[in-house]
C-alpha cells in the first residue's frame, strides 16, 4: 500500500509522502491556497503557491472531492502552527496532485457531531453521516471493545464458532423473522432470535468454551431504542455454577472499561449481586440504576440481578411463559436441589419456582442476560408442557435438543451482552443507533436501502408465495 496515514507525517519533516483523501475545506489566499486533507487519521494541511505548475487546476477543487497529492513534508513556520491540531506543526508542499472524485455539495454538514440534523436524513445518507469523526470515533471504539473482548476470551480458552443464520425457531420470547425456502414451498426458515441451541449443542459436542460476536434477529413491535436485529457477546461454557460466569464478566468488563475507557469510574467493584426480589422491592426495577450521582456522564454502575421467578403468566395467551426462556434451569424456592419435588413443583406450583437466571445491568439498562441450563430431558420436558406444548409439539419443536441431550451431555451455563447498548452507554450516546453502522429506524426501516421493499411477481411464484393485503 502507498498510502500513509495524514497522522503519520508529523514524523516525516523533510519527506516526500503520498497521501490520499478527502478535501476538507478550502482556504484561498489568492496567491497561495490550503487544503485541509482528511483521511481516518485526521487532517493534514495541503499548500499549494504558484510555483506548481497547474496552480488554476486547484481553484476548480470542492470540498470533498477524493484527491491524491504527493507532496513534501515540511516544518511551518512558528507563527503558523496550529495547536489544535495532531499535525499542526507541519503541512504538506504539493509537487502533483490529482481529483480522483469528484463532489456534490453533501445534503448536510458532517464537520459538526450531527445530533441537529433531522434523523431521517442522517439515516438516508447514512455513507455520509459517517464521514462525521463522532461516527467514525463510535465505529473504531465498537471496534476495539470488539477485538479486546476476543481476545480475553481467547486467552481463557474460548473459541468463536459461527452458528447457522438460516435456521429454525428458537423460543428467545419474540416473533421470528422467517424466510421462505424455494426448494421446499410452503417451508420456511427462521432467523435466530439467538444462537441459544446451537451454543448449548456445542456444548454436547465438548466445545467447552464457546463464544460469538452473534447477530440475533427478534421481530417485535417497533420501538424508539429496539433494533430487528442486534450484536451480543454470545457465550456458553461446560463445567460451571452461576459465579463462574458472572466473575468471568466481571473481571472481562472491568479489564476492557480500565483499558479503554479509563476516565470512566465504575461505581462498586465487585459488582453487586442482588436477587430479583431485592431489586423490586428496594428499587421497583429488575434493572436498578446505581449510580451515586446519574449525573455523571462517567460512572458506570455494573450490577448483577439473580434468582429470577421461572415463569410468568401471560394473560393475553393464557398460559406460563418462561422468564428467560425454558433452556433455563428452574430451581426450588429454598435452593435444594431435589429433581422430584422440581417435577412436582412444575407440576403444581409453577409461580413459585425460581430459576438460575441472571441479568447483568448497568446504569437502569439491561445489558445482558443467561443462566445455568436444565441439562435433565425430565425437566425440560416439563418446562415445556408448563408452558403449554403437548408431547408431539415438544418434541417436533426441540427433538434435536432433547435427543442430544441423551447422549452424555456437561452441566453448563452461559450468558449472552448486548454490544449496542453496551457502546451506547460508553460512547455517551443518546440511543443504539449512534453506534451502529447501518442501523434501522425506530419504526424498523432502512431509509437508505429502503427496506423492507416488496418483492417482484417472479421472485413470489418461484417461492410459491402470495401477497395479501399489501399495505404501502
Ligand atoms: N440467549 C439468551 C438471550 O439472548 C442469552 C443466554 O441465555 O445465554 O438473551
Amino acid at each position: 500500500m502507498k498510502k500513509i496515514w495524514n497522522l503519520e507525517c508529523k514524523n516525516l519533516i523533510g519527506k516526500t509522502v503520498e497521501l490520499y483523501g478527502f478535501v476538507e475545506n478550502i482556504r484561498d489566499h489568492g496567491k497561495i491556497v490550503f487544503l485541509d486533507l482528511r483521511d481516518r487519521s485526521g487532517i493534514v494541511q495541503i499548500v499549494v503557491d504558484q510555483s506548481f505548475k497547474n496552480f488554476h487546476q486547484i481553484k476548480q477543487i470542492k470540498p470533498e472531492n477524493v484527491i491524491k497529492v504527493i507532496g513534501e513534508v515540511q516544518e511551518r513556520s512558528p507563527h503558523l502552527i496550529n495547536p489544535n491540531l495532531p499535525t499542526g506543526r507541519i503541512e504538506v508542499k504539493v509537487k502533483e496532485l490529482f481529483v480522483l472524485s469528484k463532489a456534490e455539495s453533501l445534503p448536510f454538514d458532517i464537520s459538526t457531531d450531527g445530533y441537529e440534523i433531522d434523523e431521517a436524513i442522517r439515516l438516508k445518507y447514512r455513507y455520509l453521516d459517517l464521514r462525521r469523526k463522532r461516527l467514525q470515533k463510535n465505529l473504531i471504539n465498537r471496534h476495539k471493545f470488539l477485538l479486546f473482548i476476543r481476545n480475553y476470551l481467547t486467552a481463557r480458552g474460548f473459541i468463536e464458532v459461527e452458528t447457522p443464520i438460516l435456521t429454525k425457531s428458537t423460543p428467545e420470547g419474540a416473533r421470528d423473522y422467517v424466510v421462505p425456502s424455494r426448494i421446499y414451498k410452503g417451508k420456511f426458515y427462521a432467523l435466530p432470535q439467538s444462537p441459544q441451541q446451537y451454543k448449548q449443542l456445542l456444548m454436547v459436542s465438548g466445545i467447552e468454551r464457546y463464544f460469538q460476536i452473534a447477530r440475533c434477529l427478534r421481530d417485535e413491535d417497533p420501538r424508539g431504542d429496539r433494533q430487528p436485529e442486534f450484536t451480543q457477546i454470545d457465550i456458553e461454557m461446560s463445567y460451571v455454577e452461576r459465579e463462574d460466569v458472572l466473575n468471568l464478566i466481571e473481571e472481562m468488563f472491568i479489564e476492557a472499561v480500565e483499558t479503554l475507557y479509563p476516565n470512566k469510574k465504575i461505581t462498586q467493584k465487585p459488582f453487586p449481586r442482588l436477587t430479583y426480589e431485592e431489586a423490586i422491592r428496594i428499587y421497583g426495577s429488575d434493572k436498578p440504576d446505581l449510580r451515586k450521582n446519574p449525573d455523571d456522564p462517567n460512572e458506570l454502575a455494573f450490577a448483577f440481578v439473580i434468582d429470577f421467578p421461572m415463569f410468568e403468566w401471560k394473560e393475553t395467551e393464557k398460559r406460563w411463559d418462561a422468564v428467560h426462556h425454558p433452556f433455563t434451569q428452574p430451581k426450588l424456592p429454598d435452593g435444594r436441589k431435589d429433581k422430584e419435588e422440581l417435577l412436582e413443583f412444575l407440576d403444581k406450583n409453577p409461580e413459585l419456582l425460581l430459576s438460575e437466571q441472571y441479568d447483568f445491568v448497568c446504569n437502569g439498562y439491561e445489558i445482558g442476560g443467561g443462566s445455568i441450563r436444565t441439562t435433565d430431558p425430565d425437566i425440560l420436558v416439563k418446562v415445556f408442557e408448563v408452558m403449554g406444548n403437548n408431547k408431539e409439539e415438544i418434541f417436533k419443536k426441540f427433538g434435536h435438543l432433547i435427543n442430544a441431550f441423551k447422549y452424555g451431555v456437561p452441566p453448563h451455563g452461559g450468558i449472552a451482552p448486548g454490544v449496542d447498548r453496551i457502546m451506547m452507554i460508553l460512547e455517551n450516546e443518546p440511543n443504539i443507533r449512534e453506534v451502529i453502522a447501518f442501523p434501522k429506524t425506530g419504526e424498523g426501516r432502512d431509509l437508505m436501502m429502503d427496506s423492507p421493499s416488496e418483492l417482484s411477481e417472479e421472485q413470489l411464484k418461484e417461492l410459491g408465495l402470495k401477497v395479501e393485503n399489501e399495505n404501502k
